[in-house]
């Protein structure tokens, strides 16, 4: 069943090529599951899209513009939810595809939100603190009128952090009269942050992982481990790993990588990092380059980085029993397939990097509710909302023959749908 081409209907500018990736997705699980024709229609767009101009006053005295995006996917289910990057390959296909993304995410985990993204097209490494401040605060006021606690809440993505987060919330409270933390999430604990959310990706991705290790009935004390990207996530679930017993034998960043057949000493290699910034130069592991990195053979590989790393030009070099993806959007649609071909189980991002948004979630409640929960609260309530999704994923992956990636993509959707079909269409 496809969806209904409207005659009238121009092509978006939000089409670019990984946004048709996108909706390829859901056209492809739309068909699967005899999805409604209209409401397919209606779920292959974002709902609002807006595109801002950004005038900055820079260090040197000259204003620069620059563009930035918010769009909202989706709101069925309750208000948007969606990170905001930093990064000069920012667009408005890139910010919509992700957009979709997160409705799906939302929906799979049972959380009470829609779908968003936003970004702001620059270079963020070459922008100082004060730039960044300038920057942040304007775009905030820019999309002012579409976020809010109740409307759209947004988070950290690539290069923001929580001291981004605490601008736009003080931007926000600023032009509102009065303090709204829940505006936002991914804050600093002190002003109204929860525990738990700077490692709650992480942690999310390393429980899917000896959930997947289980799942395929691996039956090793020490399954080894390949991550790439040192960063939030990736040193993070390495470090999780490494403390339950797993070995980790390589990890690469943005320079080059790491190998160890023996294993790496990872909360060393996080003092290491701190100190000198990356991970060339540790002294236990050889380097090699992150190509070789994503061909060397063990049980589970994380990406952990950026888009697009498992795509037709790597996928046959794959040697691993698992992919966990810690990023978004690690494997393109065709690799996808090819793994599931060739029996490697992949982890998909909607479920395996879901534990950030799941703590998220946390952290906006606890705002709304003035009651804020300890860090082991925090990470008994993300085991069981993640534990839950990997069951029903796994289950339908067995249930059905599909892929993960699409089985998740069946529930997300699946809930949505029939939300749309309980609410009706107004008017
Ligand atoms: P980060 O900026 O903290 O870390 C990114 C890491 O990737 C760094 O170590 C960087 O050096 C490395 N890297 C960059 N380019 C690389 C390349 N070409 N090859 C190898 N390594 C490279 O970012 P993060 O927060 O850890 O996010 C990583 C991924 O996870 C992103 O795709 C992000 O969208 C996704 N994600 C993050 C969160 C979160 O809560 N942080 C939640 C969901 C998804």
């Amino acid at each position: 069943m496809t969806a209904v081409q409207s005659v009238e209907r121009p092509t978006m500018e939000c089409e670019t090529q990984h946004f048709l990736m996108a909706q390829r997705q859901l056209d492809e699980i739309a068909q699967e599951m005899g999805l409604d024709p209209e409401l397919h229609e209606r779920l292959r767009y974002p709902k609002r899209s807006l595109i801002v101009t950004i005038p900055v006053r820079m260090d040197n005295g000259t204003v620069r513009s620059f563009t930035g995006y918010r769009v909202q996917h989706d709101v069925t289910l309750g208000p948007a939810k969606g990170g905001i990057r930093f990064h000069p390959e920012v667009n408005l296909g890139e910010v919509a595809a992700l957009a979709m993304l997160m409705t799906w995410k939302c929906s799979l985990m049972g959380l009470p939100y829609g779908g968003a993204k936003g970004g702001i097209r620059c270079e963020p490494w070459n922008l100082s603190l004060g730039e960044q401040e300038r920057l942040t605060r304007r775009y905030t006021s820019e999309i002012i009128n579409l976020i809010g606690p109740d409307k759209d809440i947004p988070a950290p993505d690539m290069y923001t952090n929580e001291q981004t987060m605490a601008w736009i919330m003080d931007t926000y409270s600023i032009n509102v009269g009065h303090t709204v933390p829940s505006v936002v999430t991914g804050k600093p604990v002190s002003i109204g942050g929860s525990f738990g959310r700077t490692e709650a990706t992480g942690r999310g991705v390393a429980y899917c992982a000896r959930r997947a290790v289980s799942h395929i009935g691996l039956k090793k004390e020490s399954p080894t481990v390949v991550v790439q990207g040192f960063g939030n996530v990736g040193s993070i679930t390495a470090r999780l790993l490494h403390d339950t017993g797993y070995k980790i034998i390589a990890v690469s960043d943005v320079h080059s990588g790491l190998h160890n057949p023996k294993g790496i000493d990872i909360p060393r290699l996080q003092a290491y990092v701190s100190e000198m910034g990356k991970v060339k130069g540790f002294p236990h592991a050889d380097e090699i380059t992150n190509a070789e990195l994503l061909g060397l053979e063990c049980d589970v590989l994380v990406p952990a980085a950026l888009g697009d790393q498992i795509n037709d030009r790597t996928v046959n070099k794959l040697k691993c029993k698992i992919v966990v993806e810690g990023a978004n959007g690690p494997t393109s649609p065709d690799a996808d397939m090819k793994l599931h071909e060739g029996g490697i189980l992949v982890v998909p991002d909607i479920l395996a990097n879901a534990g950030g948004v799941t703590v998220s979630y946390f952290e906006w409640v606890q705002g709304l509710m003035h009651l804020f929960w300890s860090e082991e609260e925090v990470n008994n309530r993300l085991e069981q909302i993640m534990g839950r999704a990997c069951d029903q994923v796994f289950e339908m992956t067995v249930k059905t023959g599909l892929r993960p990636r699409m089985s998740a993509l069946r529930i997300g959707v699946g809930r949505l749908a029939e939300a749309k079909r309980l609410l009706g269409l107004y008017p």
